[in-house]
């Protein structure tokens, strides 16, 4: 895949998606578009379409973002070391485009005991038609 410019980044992202996923922002907690959402699906990359995570894994963290306690793949999502804002977090990226998706933590349940804390801003969820609503 050939890299974008940022330029190009900015043409073709919402200027929210553009300060999350481009500038590492983080989106005002419960105001994300999956905060809430149970819907059936696959969460691609926003900026790329890669496949990042599955609603199967999804749950309520109570955060005010969309969390999950394990990527779709994990060779899809890369992780970072974060000492940005005086504390010490490990950033997840997007493999294959550098988005910035959010933060991973070990407070999760006890599945794998992770909580992949995401912003909405860089999800675009496609909803599995085959699966009954919630
Ligand atoms: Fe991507």
């Amino acid at each position: 895949m050939k890299m974008k410019t940022n330029e190009e980044w900015k043409r073709d992202l919402t200027p929210e998606q553009y300060r999350v996923t481009r500038e590492k922002g983080t989106e005002a907690p419960f105001t994300g578009e999956y905060c809430h959402t149970k819907d059936p699906g696959i969460y691609h990359c926003s900026n790329c379409g890669e496949v990042l995570f599955s609603s199967e894994h999804k749950y309520d963290s109570g955060s005010g973002w969309p969390s999950f306690d394990a990527p779709e793949k994990v060779e899809s999502v890369e992780m970072i070391a974060d000492e940005n804002q005086g504390m010490r977090r490990t950033e997840v990226v997007c493999h294959r485009c550098g988005a910035h998706l959010g933060h991973v933590f070990d407070d999760g349940p006890v599945t794998t005991g992770k909580r992949f804390c995401i912003n909405s801003a860089s999800l675009k969820l496609e909803i599995d038609k085959t699966q009954p609503l919630p």
